[in-house]
């Protein structure tokens, strides 16, 4: 016997989690199923960081606290920041800059730094509290079948369940998308990114700092009791390299590529490494089907857009599946979920240009290019009206419409 629900979410990371939580909220009537693979860490050292953070938009805030969820993130940690300095290794020294500054945007902030781990926590105790929420987690899929009326889903265990539309919400290597056929266009970079957590000898000033070298962007962003988070974006084996040298040599080698602008690192804490992917799908949805976050779309870290991006997706698809049950439409017709793609495509789009753009522009080392990106970056600087734009932009600020 199989048990069905109006809608199954393949992955209750970030992305999943947010939209089951949204759709629960927004649609009482519908009954949603979450699966993932992995159950979620739910306790952890208090002393400790997690060492993927997000840096979490105005947009993705509304959206968290419209869902209930913000309350249980804020209890945990999050850590505010105030302003972003962004500069060019390349340049000389007092050029080349970009400084953001909440305070001069009329902003109470410019966004918030928080572990992956407290917001997916969050997320598991509000699903939790949402009674049309069935959790299957661990679960392992073993198959899924399309029929013109309901997607078939078959779990290892032999649980099986059917369901009016199925979301692929499981991340950047998406079992959903590759069972569908939903290719994708985009590369590998040649990059992958360093992360860890350090103490600075100086404190961070609630500011989100990034450098720009040749070999890819270095990012201190800061958390609570002075310690910032590290993405540090460079070519793989180098990556490598800097994850198995003793941890003095390390730190050493950071404030080297740091201009020690905090001063000495004085603590590191766990190293990891993860490749860097660009790429988006040629279709976002198929018929009884729509992916969302890193499942339809994966970009460069740099302006930490990547989750925000998905949590717009989510927004979106929201809205549409809200409308389609107002008019009393199939919520997994095809005509349907084209609403979705077309709102969704062109933002992610844009936005994956812009990093894919912003990495190449950053990696030259043409000096024509090097000139022209510190008299652009100068330029910009003193621009307030075309600063405060790209700061909207990047906070989601534009994106609020779609939020209401
Ligand atoms: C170094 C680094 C730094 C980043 N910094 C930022 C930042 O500052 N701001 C930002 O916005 N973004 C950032 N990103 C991007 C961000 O981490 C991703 O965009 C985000 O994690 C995507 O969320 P998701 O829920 O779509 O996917 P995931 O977080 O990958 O979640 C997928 C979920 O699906 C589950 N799953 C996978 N396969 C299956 C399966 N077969 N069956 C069932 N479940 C499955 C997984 O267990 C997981 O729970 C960064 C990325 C990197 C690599």
């Amino acid at each position: 016997m199989s048990q069905h629900y109006d809608i199954i979410i393949v992955g209750g990371g970030m992305v999943g989690a947010t939209l089951a939580c949204g759709l629960a909220e927004e649609a009482e009537q519908l009954k949603i199923a979450v699966i993932d693979a992995f159950e979620p860490r739910l306790e952890w050292d208090k002393d400790s960081y997690d060492m993927r953070v997000s840096a979490i938009t105005r947009a993705s805030q509304k959206l968290f606290k419209r869902i209930g969820a913000w309350e249980k993130i804020v209890a945990q940690r999050v850590s505010p920041y105030y302003e972003m300095f962004v500069w060019d290794a390349a340049s000389p020294a007092g050029s080349g800059e970009l400084h953001f500054d909440s305070a001069d945007m009329g902003e109470t902030d410019l966004g918030h730094i928080i572990e992956n781990r407290i917001i997916v926590k969050s997320l598991h105790q509000r699903m939790q509290e949402l009674p049309q929420i069935g959790l299957y987690c661990p679960a392992k899929l073993q198959s899924i079948e399309f029929t013109q009326d309901n997607v078939h889903l078959c779990m290892e265990d032999k649980t099986e369940l059917t369901a009016n539309l199925v979301v692929g919400a499981d991340g950047t290597r998406s079992w959903i998308r590759q069972q569908a056929d939903i290719a994708v266009k985009g590369w590998d970079f040649d990059q992958a990114a360093l992360v860890t957590t350090v103490k600075t000898e100086k404190y961070h000033q609630d500011t989100a700092w990034q450098r720009f070298l040749p070999t890819g962007p270095l990012a201190f962003l800061p958390l609570t009791e002075g310690y910032s988070s590290i993405v540090w974006s460079t070519l793989p084996e180098e990556a490598q390299r800097l994850t198995q040298i003793p941890e003095a040599d390390f730190a050493t080698e950071l404030e080297q590529a740091f201009e020690s602008k905090l001063g000495k690192i004085e603590s590191v804490a766990g190293r990891a490494v993860f490749p860097l992917r660009l790429f988006e799908t040629m279709h976002y949805v198929k018929p009884r089907l729509a992916l969302v976050g890193d499942a339809a779309h994966t970009i460069h870290p740099l302006a930490g857009q990547g989750v925000n991006l998905g949590l717009s997706d989510v927004a979106s698809l929201i809205s549409v599946v809200v409308d389609a049950l107002n008019d009393k439409k199939d919520i997994g017709e095809l005509k349907v979920l084209r609403r979705y793609e077309r709102w969704r495509r062109a933002d992610n789009r844009s936005m994956l240009v812009a990093m894919d753009g912003l990495k190449r522009l950053f990696g030259s080392e043409v000096s024509l290019v090097k000139d022209l990106r510190n008299l652009g970056l100068n330029l910009t600087n003193k621009l307030t009206p075309l600063k405060n734009l790209i700061m909207q932009q990047a906070m989601g600020i534009g994106a609020d419409s779609k939020l209401k």
